[in-house]
């Protein structure tokens, strides 16, 4: 069992992923977009274009923001971020045989925007088709990733010809959050043990689109850098050597030592959620065996938001701003929590095992 430092103690490393330059399709060069990156606070980025390894030269730091440059495997449907690759994976593969050689190369993945449902004037649906393939089928162990909340097929989801101006100068009136069949499949895959942490995705493209009064961008790299941030909860900060800063925002999303926040909504730069029994304490990520002792869950996110806490899938307890909860059934232990009635915070569980397990 690891004992995680307390909290005090831990690095909050803010970043975002998913993203595309003019290598794919996105409109922004490198240098623009970690610009927008710096000016929106994030200490990492993480760039997938598609199919594409062309903008590694830009990998490394730059002036405070950690370029991470991997790729985003894109056949038709069925999307995969690839990460920790020298080389692309060929898109021509099914789902299931691309993931395997993303992990027998050693690397790792994030299942993308799995739950796309509508077609609209605007986009085609990219959903995960078959969620039977959620891993490589040697999984042993190996944590896998799913894109919980991707901010621009959320959007794309709701837009429709009558409100497609509205949603574009209000954009969160086409914010919905994680589907409930997401969380339900991500919940249900951590409580088989196939370890598997949520992520909020941006999608940057900055696309360049013809409106009545010109040219719009939707949306632009510093206003979606200000939307869905990943929390990293690091050991030591992020090292001055980018291989290795590399390797810590990798090993810190495949153990789920993170949280992510929708920031037009608030931001969340330090929340609590831990585990403490005695002197042991535990956060996000951590395995902890139950015991004849119960363990208590606590929780801050910092602001007055609704938080629930959920135990293999369901609702245990919930709360404003804080939470505490006494616990002694193994479970997988999660937290979500609204603002104003909108889905803002997710975290990764706190994963209990029950004795002999
Ligand atoms: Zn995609
Ligand atoms: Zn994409």
């Amino acid at each position: 069992m690891r004992t995680n430092p307390p909290e005090q103690a831990l690095h909050y490393a803010p970043g975002a992923l998913h993203i595309h330059t003019h290598y794919s399709d996105g409109s922004g060069s490198f240098p623009e977009v970690i610009a927008a990156a710096r000016a929106a606070g994030l200490r990492w980025i993480i760039v997938t274009d598609h199919d594409s390894l062309e903008g590694r030269d830009y990998a490394g730091w730059h002036d405070g923001v950690l370029v991470i440059v991997d790729h985003e495997i894109t056949p038709e449907r069925n999307h995969f971020l690839a990460l920790g690759l020298s080389e692309t994976v060929a898109a021509s593969l099914p789902p299931q045989e691309f993931i395997d050689e993303v992990y027998n190369r050693g690397g790792f993945g994030i299942i993308a925007h799995p739950d796309e449902r509508v077609a609209n004037p605007f986009k085609a649906i990219y959903r995960w088709d078959d969620w039977q393939v959620d891993g490589p089928r040697m999984r042993d162990g190996a944590s896998v990733g799913i894109e919980l909340w991707n901010l621009m097929s959320d959007w794309g989801e709701s837009l429709t010809p009558r409100n497609r101006f509205l949603h574009f100068f209000v954009p969160t009136l086409g914010l919905n959050g994680p589907t409930p069949a997401t969380l339900d499949w991500w919940d249900r895959l951590n409580m088989q043990g196939r370890r598997t942490f949520g992520v909020g995705g941006v999608d940057a493209h900055a696309f360049k689109r013809r409106v009545p009064w010109g040219e719009a961008e939707i949306f632009p790299y510093r206003w979606i850098f200000g939307t869905l941030t990943n929390y990293l909860l690091l050991n030591a900060p992020l090292s001055n050597d980018a291989t290795v800063a590399t390797a810590q925002v990798y090993a810190a999303l495949r153990q789920g030592r993170s949280y992510f926040v929708n920031r037009l909504d608030g931001d969340a730069p330090r929340i609590t959620f831990r585990a403490t029994r005695g002197s042991e304490q535990h956060t996000m990520g951590a395995v902890v065996a139950a015991g004849p002792e119960p363990l208590l869950l606590t929780a801050d996110v910092g602001r007055n938001a609704f938080v629930r806490l959920i135990a293999n899938g369901e609702l245990l307890a919930s709360g404003i701003r804080h939470l505490r909860q006494s616990v002694t059934a193994g479970a997988v232990y999660r937290l979500e929590a609204y603002m104003g009635g909108k889905p803002w915070l997710f975290t990764n569980p706190i994963y209990v095992t029950d004795a002999g397990q």
